[in-house]
């Protein structure tokens, strides 16, 4: 078995073989931190953290790097008009994306540079390209800095374009370009601009463009040629297209993968405030579970549109049931026949059913690996039927390895907070309201050592004691 990718420049699936053996290194781009996460944004961390798990899961160590675009036209314009600093406004929705991340189980990357953090790395690039004769500092003294698109053949190259066919970059005035495609490497500081938002360059105090960010922080962390380079498919062009070619202009091999995600769509239709056919992660949180959301959207291969329909997340919360209710049942009637000593084994990739290794492998055919998950589980339930333990246990143990793969074992530490049960709440307030019924009896008794052995042992387990002179209540740790 091989694994495979679909690489969007070369429009073909092909085996993927790392640069350095056992080592991958992957970048996707982040968000342009100016508002809340929609999505869109969401389903692309889910599609790469899909990636990373498998990749891990096939035995590589990951080197995993998303940026953060904390400084932006968008970003300025949005700080004018709620009264704040720009850089309160994107830490501040950087700490959104991160929470909604976090909450759908969306491992953090290895790096999250900000793009206010790499500034000489910018510089170090433009100077680069200055040289090689692929920028130059706009005709009109505005101090911005431009990509020259008419010196690099390649242009277009990743989106199969031709350049007279291209839109040009509405991101400066084309006054002071060669090209009207021609992209600004760096601003120049404007009148009216904060003036905590410029950065001296030897081009005259600006801000960096947009594309440069990640093709300087890439180059940082990962080096100048790595193996995966990913984002939305709505990122092509011409941010991933700038990227590709300002770096490879600078004498850089760049991605040896491009992939690219889907979009997700609402009832058939693009997502749109202004028709207001829009959902975003919060309120896809409010109609079910975090598991549920990441099922959800997670299930449809990453290349394809994923499409949002009232009643998605329900057929979602079925399937998700399905899996749960026999993994749950099962762990029970195992733990209960003392079959079950190793439960948090990390997955080993040769316990996987093949066909989910075989689906996997291919592109990441999310879809037909949950065929192969929900055939499990249903074998899993006839043999619980039957009181077959052995057949039990290894749909059991399969089922916990192909969920572990895909982020979504409903066992997992990580779907289990705040869903303490009403029952699994009184009995531990009654195992604990009897530890300090002890204590008080030794206290009484003066044995402070076994009052400080209940009290530490309390501690230890997280448990948070307040004596008072009516009595002690307890709390867990915060
Ligand atoms: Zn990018």
């Amino acid at each position: 078995m091989t694994l495979r990718f679909h690489d969007s420049a070369s429009a073909a699936t092909r085996d993927f073989v790392p640069l350095k053996e056992g080592q991958v290194s992957l970048y996707y781009c982040g968000a342009t931190v100016q508002g809340e996460p929609h999505i869109g944004h969401v389903r692309s961390a889910l599609a790469f953290d899909q990636l990373t798990r498998w990749l891990q899961t096939s035995g590589y160590n990951v080197t995993v790097v998303r940026n953060v675009t904390d400084i932006d036209d968008k970003i300025l314009v949005k700080a004018v008009e709620n009264n704040e600093q720009w850089w309160a406004l994107a830490y501040r929705f950087e700490q959104a994306f991160a929470t909604a991340y976090e909450s759908l189980g969306i491992q953090k990357p290895t790096y999250e540079p900000r793009a206010t953090g790499h500034i000489p790395e910018m510089h170090a690039l433009i100077t680069q390209l200055i040289e090689r004769d692929h920028a130059y500092p706009a005709v009109d003294d505005s101090g911005d800095v431009y990509f020259d698109v008419r010196s690099w053949p390649q242009y277009g190259s990743l989106t199969h374009q031709n350049i007279d066919d291209m839109q040009a970059a509405p991101d400066a005035d084309p006054r002071g370009k060669r090209d009207p495609r021609d992209f600004a490497l760096w601003k120049g500081h404007k009148d009216g601009d904060p003036e905590t938002a410029k950065w001296e360059s030897p081009w005259g105090a600006g801000r960096p463009g947009w594309h440069l960010e990640c093709s300087a922080m890439v180059t940082k962390y990962l080096g100048t040629e790595f193996d995966i380079h990913g984002g939305g498919l709505d990122l092509r062009f011409p941010h991933h297209e700038n990227e590709m070619a300002q770096s490879q202009a600078a004498g850089h091999g760049f991605a040896n993968f491009w992939m690219h995600n889907g979009m997700v769509t609402y009832q058939g239709e693009k997502m749109s405030k202004s028709i207001g056919n829009t959902i975003n992660p919060r309120e896809m949180l409010e109609l079910a579970r975090p598991l549920v959301v990441r099922y959800y959207l997670g299930q449809a291969h990453y290349r394809s549109v994923l499409d949002y329909r009232p009643g998605s997340l329900t057929e979602a919360s079925a399937a998700v049931e399905r899996i749960e209710t026999f993994m749950r049942a099962a762990h029970a009637g195992l733990n209960s026949t003392g079959e079950l000593l190793l439960l948090h084994e990390p997955c080993d990739i040769r316990d996987l059913p093949g066909a989910f290794r075989a689906a996997m492998d291919d592109d990441l055919n999310i879809p037909a690996a949950l065929a192969v998950l929900h055939e499990t589980v249903r074998a899993g339930n006839t043999a619980l039927a039957k009181g077959d333990t052995a057949a039990t246990f290894e749909a059991f143990q399969s089922a916990m390895g192909m969920t572990d793969a895909l982020g979504i074992n409903p066992l997992d530490a990580q779907w289990q907070q705040g869903s303490g049960s009403e029952a699994e709440l009184t009995a531990l307030d009654v195992l604990v309201k009897a530890q300090l019924e002890a204590r008080a009896q030794a206290r009484a008794e003066k044995n402070w050592a076994e009052s400080d052995r209940i009290r530490d042992l309390l501690a230890a387990a997280g448990v948070d004691v307040a004596d008072s002179a009516t009595g002690s209540t307890w709390s867990l740790k915060k």
